[in-house]
């Protein structure tokens, strides 16, 4: 797994990965994109068409950056076709369902199997249960969920775009997780 190792000024060591986002339409990647990098959550967003990019960074510690280099991919069945080319040289991918919509949990699951058979075999993956503002209609249990992260070995986060609920957290698990010892020992 390759990390691009660049330098920040004050910043210590910076490490680049790539990151991708997939799950069903609709239920919230953009949104939790755009929790993480601007703070904002847009009511009425429209679905992203094709792939977005956007850069994030998370301090890690002291000395230590993680910067995300993130692909917001499509979820539409239309674009199904093209998620290989954004997945196959990614170190981290963010799997999303809508913790409302137990079919999106299925897609979401189908995904990781399609990465955990296709990705680079060290990807790392969370799968995130988005719009836990939404508790009274939810429709996938919480031990559900973490039942099988456990027994697929992902990291699982229920979070929410629109309250920012658990999102930087979400985002400084997976940097911690990230292969930087490896890669400084290299250096
Ligand atoms: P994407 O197609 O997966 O990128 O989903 P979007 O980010 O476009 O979000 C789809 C819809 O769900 C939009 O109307 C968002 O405002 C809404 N949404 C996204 N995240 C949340 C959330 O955490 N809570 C609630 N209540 N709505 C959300």
């Amino acid at each position: 797994m390759a990390a691009v190792r660049s330098s920040g000024p004050g910043a210590g060591k910076v490490f680049n990965f790539k990151l991708v986002l997939l799950g069903e339409s609709a239920v919230g990647k953009s949104s939790l994109v755009m929790r993480f990098v601007k703070d904002q959550f847009d009511d009425f967003r429209e679905s992203t068409i094709g792939a977005a990019f956007f850069t994030q960074s998370v301090p890690v510690d002291d000395n230590t950056t993680v910067k995300f280099e993130i692909w917001d991919t499509a979820g539409q069945e239309r674009y199904k076709s093209l998620a290989p080319m954004y997945y196959r040289n990614a170190q981290c991918a963010v799997v999303v369902y809508d913790i409302t919509q137990a079919a999106s949990f299925e897609k979401a699951k189908n995904w990781v199997k399609e990465l955990q058979r296709q990705a680079d075999p060290d990807i790392v993956i969370a799968l995130v249960g988005n719009k836990n503002d939404l508790a009274s209609r939810r429709a996938v249990t919480t031990d559900e969920s973490q039942a099988y992260a456990n027994e697929a070995h992902l990291l699982f986060q229920e979070a929410s775009a629109k309250t920012g609920a658990n999102v930087n957290e979400l985002f400084k698990s997976i940097a911690k997780k990230m292969p930087l010892e490896s890669q400084k020992q290299g250096q």
